[in-house]
């Protein structure tokens, strides 16, 4: 049994670099699979002792501003849907912003099972927007660097139930 976790959250937080982390080679070949798109990246990831599938939302860069939201939000609720738990990513260095509350409601909404990360974490640069995160009513959350691999220890252990 293994379970489907799907990153989520704005351009430019940070998904795609953790998604790549996760997954380092083994991408699946998302062209191969009926009903996937491009839009939704999936591959097999590795944490620790972990073995489950991971969504990057990957169609959102493309889009002009005035078809972000309706984009953002059809993407999201179909990785919401596919998957098992939902990985909610803000940029702990910008802060909690007005898009980054819109996909808060998408969440809520959906009633999905969040595990709120603010990523860009490492250094003291993200420590204002580490708080703000607390705003959201997701809970607690994790201080996560993708890019440096920081924080993925606290990942696990929020993961480890699910598998
Ligand atoms: P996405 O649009 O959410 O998929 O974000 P990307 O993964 O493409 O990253 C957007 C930018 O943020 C890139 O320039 C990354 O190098 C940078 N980035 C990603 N993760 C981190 C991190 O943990 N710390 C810092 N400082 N930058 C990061
Ligand atoms: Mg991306």
């Amino acid at each position: 049994m293994s379970f489907t976790l799907a990153i989520v959250g704005r351009p430019n937080v940070g998904k795609s670099t953790l998604f790549n982390r996760l997954v380092g080679k083994r991408l699946a070949l998302v062209d191969d699979q009926p009903g996937v798109t491009r839009d939704l990246r999936e591959g097999e990831a590795r944490l620790g002792d972990l073995r489950f599938t991971v969504v990057d939302t990957a169609g959102l860069e493309e889009a002009t501003d005035n078809s972000l939201e309706g984009r953002m939000r059809r993407l999201t609720e179909r990785a919401v849907d596919m998957a098992d738990v939902c990985l909610f990513m803000i940029d702990a260095r910008v802060g909690v912003t007005p898009t980054d509350e819109v996909f808060a409601d998408i969440l809520r909404k959906k009633s999905a099972h969040v595990i709120l990360a603010a990523n860009k974490s490492e250094g003291s640069a993200a420590d204002a927007g580490v708080l703000e995160a607390y705003g959201l009513g997701l809970g607690e959350p994790i201080r996560l660097s993708g890019e440096h691999g920081e924080g993925m220890n606290d990942l696990y252990v929020q993961l480890m139930p699910l598998a």
